[in-house]
């Protein structure tokens, strides 16, 4: 699975379920940042800046997890021992947003790190791009067991090819599936008997007009 669906299952299961499920991939405004503030740590790039090294694009796999991606960028640190402590950023478009679905996609990153090198990886960091602001995440025993439970989560959803219902949200404005979601359809009001009597109101209305 790839590990940005965990950002995705945390934000909305039906999502995630959408894009790897239904094959729908529709882009808006804020995807559409979110690509474009991906551009310069998408290239893989190793260099050397003071004290760290920063690795850029780098490929991560847990096989205990099912997970593949990309990290933005890894910076190398050296703990005081002289061992090697990756430390994962993951950039971000916008600022700090309600929902803790970036802290889980960065752990899961920092899981990955782990099982490839062999470490203990306590920490990393969101950069919010618009903000400049970069903000610490620990990767407490909380968040990790919340990280694997999303990606046993999602590794479900698509081994069962569920597609879980529609639930309107105030999150579901921001939400580039909108429109094929659909997600007001299904709310407790929005049935076919209302919808009916809507259609016919307007009609009987219209021809009330035309007999005047
Ligand atoms: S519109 Fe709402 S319910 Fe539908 S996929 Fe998006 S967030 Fe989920």
């Amino acid at each position: 699975m790839p590990i940005r669906y965990i950002n995705d299952l945390l934000f909305c299961e039906r999502r995630a379920a959408l894009h790897l499920n239904e094959q729908i991939w529709k882009d808006n405004q804020f995807t559409t940042e979110g690509l474009l503030s991906h551009k310069r740590v998408d290239v893989p790039r190793n260099r050397k800046r003071g004290e760290l090294r920063d690795i850029t694009g780098m490929w991560l796999v847990s096989y205990a997890l099912g997970l593949i991606g990309k990290a933005d960028l890894i910076e190398m640190h050296t703990s005081a021992d002289g061992s090697i402590v990756p430390y994962p950023v993951e950039f971000k478009r916008g600022k700090k947003r309600r929902w803790d679905n970036n802290e889980a996609q960065l752990c899961a990153q920092a899981l990955c790190l782990e099982e490839m090198m062999q470490v203990s990886i306590p920490r990393g960091a969101i950069f919010h791009v618009k903000s400049q602001h970069r903000e610490e995440v620990h990767f407490d025993d909380s968040l990790r067991s919340h990280t694997i439970q999303a990606a046993k989560r999602l590794r479900q959803l698509v081994d069962n090819l569920e597609t879980p219902k529609a639930k309107f949200h105030p999150k579901c404005k921001g939400c580039s599936l909108f429109e094929w979601c659909m997600p007001k359809s299904l709310r407790p009001r929005a049935t076919a008997a209302k919808y009916l009597e809507a259609i016919i109101s307007d009609s009987l209305t219209a021809q009330e007009n035309d007999s005047l």
